[in-house]
């Protein structure tokens, strides 16, 4: 019985991958339509101060309307148009759309706050992003110390020489840049020392096992006091429990993100979500 079930298991297993890859042909068809046929959005998701709850940022999170499979979440297709150069487009309407929906909410009576854009690693490593950056911030006059970049360390392992070009260029303009997913993959903390990174975030892998589970607490701990010596901003994402919130408090981790706040939510929700925030603190 075992052995049959390992075969089926097999089968399954082929069967499932080649309705992958064929999902995955299909996907890529349609993507190169999306942005021209205006299937994107931008959610919104809060950082808070974890002493005081108050919003202090949040992250733009791209999501797709696809006509017949509606919401397509970003891990079924950002490594697509990653792979496919899409992502050189995509992601610029990603920035353009954040920092002018940024500029809308503070036209709309609102504190202008930091908005964290993700950049995938071949738009990090294109030619065109810095002046693409220089030309959206002109052109929605949002001052660049109000953008955010996160990336993940994985972006600096491609092409160190020219990331590091980037990030100075981008820190000098004053652009913030916030190590994305901190802990997994390459993990080696050394684009932490080579490069001027302001924040970090610890990748809510960890944050899922706290405070139970010990390899991630001391991990998070271990974070969180690294990230305090280098003098470096740290954000837990992926906070879910008031649990998870205790010990993230306890160890004094500065900002949060997650579910337990907030989930993210497209622009006008999240500018009711930013007006009642603003009622209970006054
Ligand atoms: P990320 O940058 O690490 O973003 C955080 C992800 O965690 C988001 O997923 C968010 O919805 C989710 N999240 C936040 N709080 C919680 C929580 O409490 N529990 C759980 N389980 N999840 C939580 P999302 O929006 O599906 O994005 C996934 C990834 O896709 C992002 O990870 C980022 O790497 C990528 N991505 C999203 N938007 C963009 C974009 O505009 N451009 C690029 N290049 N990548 C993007
Ligand atoms: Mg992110
Ligand atoms: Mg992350
Ligand atoms: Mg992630």
């Amino acid at each position: 019985a075992a052995k049959e079930s390992g075969k089926n298991g097999i089968q399954r297993y082929s069967a499932e991958l080649h309705k992958q890859s064929f999902e995955r042909r299909a996907l890529e068809a349609d993507l190169k339509n999306a942005l021209h046929n205006h299937e994107f959005e931008m959610f919104y998701q809060a950082k808070l101060d974890s002493q005081s709850v108050e919003i202090i940022g949040m992250e733009a999170l791209i999501r797709w309307h696809h006509p017949n499979l509606g919401l397509v979440e970003p891990v079924d297709f950002i490594s697509i148009a990653e792979d496919t150069g899409l992502i050189i487009p995509i992601g610029k309407w990603v920035i353009e759309t954040a920092c002018r929906q940024n500029m809308q909410w503070l036209k709309n009576g609102n504190r202008l706050l930091p908005i964290a854009v993700n950049l995938s690693p071949k738009q990090f490593n294109d030619e065109r992003l810095l002046d693409d950056i220089l030309k959206i911030l002109s052109e929605t006059q949002m001052p660049a110390e109000y953008l955010v970049v996160e990336i993940t360390e994985r972006v600096v392992v491609e092409d160190a020489v020219n990331a590091n070009k980037v990030l100075r260029a981008l820190k000098e303009l004053g652009v913030g840049l916030a190590i994305d997913d901190l802990g997994v993959g390459y993990s080696s903390f050394s684009s932490l020392e080579i490069f001027p990174v302001d924040s970090v975030k610890i990748d809510r892998s960890f944050i899922h096992g706290l405070p139970e589970n010990q390899s991630n607490s001391a991990i998070t701990e271990a974070i969180i006091n690294m990230a305090d010596r280098l003098g470096l901003n740290v954000i837990a994402e992926g906070v879910e429990t008031i649990e998870q919130l205790e010990f993230l408090r306890k160890y004094q981790c500065p900002q949060l993100q997650g579910f337990y706040f907030n989930k993210p939510m497209p622009a006008d929700e999240f500018e009711k979500y930013l007006n009642n925030s603003k009622q209970s603190l006054a």
